[in-house]
């Protein structure tokens, strides 16, 4: 007998993520109360992932939960705030018990791992899509924007980007090799200690979502800047480039999108200062390699460079991308 809503969320989301306490009151009642910390601002944000539009029909139900908060975990590591309360809004086509166990089990380890408390939801009947609103809290005039770099400020990025677009390819293509590049779409890792440890050092940050030129281009306009990156700079990883060569590998790095990699800028003044955000033993642990890439200009051109010359990235080198 198909298990109703109410066992549904009892049996797979009443008790899901992390335990925190202050959550005087989570998933079972009209609303969830919370109490965040004083003094602190609360940071918001909210994502939606929709079957064959935001991940391939049929993708590991682990990877959808896993996602489903990964996206949101990473609005909140570009804002440098610290994630602390989910809500689930899930539209289900049939209660299949194995993908809910799966997808459950992908979302709660993620949450876990972040010490966020699922705390409320909604769980519908329709096509599949998942909505998964995240609330932490970051004090005042800490949050790093999208619109405080100036010309000169160098450009970074965390990771390797361009793996998860590959990895995307290669689940629409059928092919489970090169796993680590599939995993890297599959179960990206949200740099939540690395935004934290930016308060204070990044002039602005955002996530990478919508691949690396196109989201620096969006800081650097938000900032009233340009932003010109080297494709030479660009850290893609032994398996991006083993499989698409390395011309292919920087043009996917550059176009590819789903990175959840952070884009940050730094005044040269302060790189002593990231220089020693990421030697402390406190944050260092959890960081992922960081790379100057490029820096914000004072022209407004968003571009990439080879041996000096702009690169040409409107015709040239779609040929692997896949168009969503
Ligand atoms: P209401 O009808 O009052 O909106 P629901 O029956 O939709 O309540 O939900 C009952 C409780 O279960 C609420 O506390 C709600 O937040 C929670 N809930 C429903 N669906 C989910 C879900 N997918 N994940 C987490 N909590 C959920
Ligand atoms: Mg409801």
């Amino acid at each position: 007998m198909a298990l109703g809503e109410f066992e549904l969320i009892a049996r797979y989301f009443a008790a899901l993520g992390a335990v925190r306490s202050d959550v005087p009151l989570g998933v079972g009642d009209d609303a969830a109360l919370l109490a965040p910390p004083a003094g602190q601002q609360l940071v918001a944000a909210i994502d939606t992932l929709v079957d064959g539009v935001h991940f391939p029909h049929g993708s590991p139900a682990a990877s959808i939960g896993h996602r489903a908060l990964a996206v949101n975990l990473s609005d909140l590591a570009a804002m440098g705030a610290e994630p602390a309360w989910a809500l689930l809004a899930l539209t289900l086509p049939e209660v299949n018990e194995r993908w809910l166990s799966d997808f459950a089990r992908g979302f709660g380890a993620l949450a876990e791992c972040h010490g966020v408390a699922l705390v409320g939801g909604d769980t519908t009947s329709g096509p599949l899509s998942v909505t998964v609103q995240l609330l932490g809290f970051a004090p005042p005039g800490a949050v790093l924007r999208r619109n405080g770099a100036s010309a000169g400020d160098l450009l970074y990025v965390s990771g390797s980007p361009g793996d998860a677009a590959e990895g995307l390819a290669l689940e629409l293509q059928g092919l489970s090799e090169p796993a680590a590049l599939r995993q890297r779409f599959l179960y990206p890792q949200p740099r939540v200690a690395l935004g934290c440890a930016l308060r204070g050092v990044a002039s602005a940050c955002i996530d990478v979502s919508d691949g690396l030129l196109a989201d620096a281009g969006k800081l650097a306009t938000a900032s009233g800047c340009g932003v010109e990156i080297d494709a030479a700079l660009l850290p893609t990883s032994a398996a991006l480039q083993a499989r698409l060569g390395l011309r292919a590998a920087q043009q996917r790095a550059l176009l590819g999108g789903d990175d959840y990699e952070l884009c940050f800028a730094v005044p040269v003044a302060r790189v002593p200062a990231l220089e020693a955000q990421l030697a402390s033993p406190a944050v260092a642990t959890d960081l992922p390699a960081l790379k100057c890439i490029g820096r914000l200009t004072a022209h407004h051109a968003i571009r990439a460079l080879r041996d000096g010359t702009v690169m040409d990235l409107s015709t040239a080198g779609f040929d692997h991308f896949v168009a969503r």
